[in-house]
């Protein structure tokens, strides 16, 4: 994993193409980290491609329902267990292979 820091994004904090975390702040918080981290291990588990086609048809797949980029955007299941488990710096420890597939709906 190699981490990229203080690149200006507008509207996003971060991005992580594997292998590569990309974060806006100078100094990213542990939340912010860890919820890249996440995605680094979805990315490892889906072989890198498939993880974006998934991430993408699955985005596309809310916004035709909601017709709003940000709520697509959170109701992906890679988003929502980043999100749900974020604050948890033991979570990558725990987690089961695939621990996405539970946020899946
Ligand atoms: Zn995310």
């Amino acid at each position: 994993m190699i981490l990229i820091k203080g690149i200006p994004f507008k509207k996003i904090q971060g991005i992580t193409l594997f292998p590569f975390i990309i974060v806006k702040p100078k100094m990213p918080s542990m939340v912010l980290l860890n919820h890249e981290r996440i995605h680094i291990r979805q990315q490892l588990e889906l072989l890198i491609i498939p993880f974006y086609i998934w991430y993408l048809s699955e985005w596309l797949y809310h916004f035709s329902k909601c017709r709003h980029t940000w709520i697509a955007y959170r109701r992906i299941s890679f988003e929502r267990e980043a999100y749900d488990n974020e604050t948890d710096f033991t979570y990558l420890k725990n987690r089961k292979i695939w621990g996405f597939w539970k946020y899946m709906k």
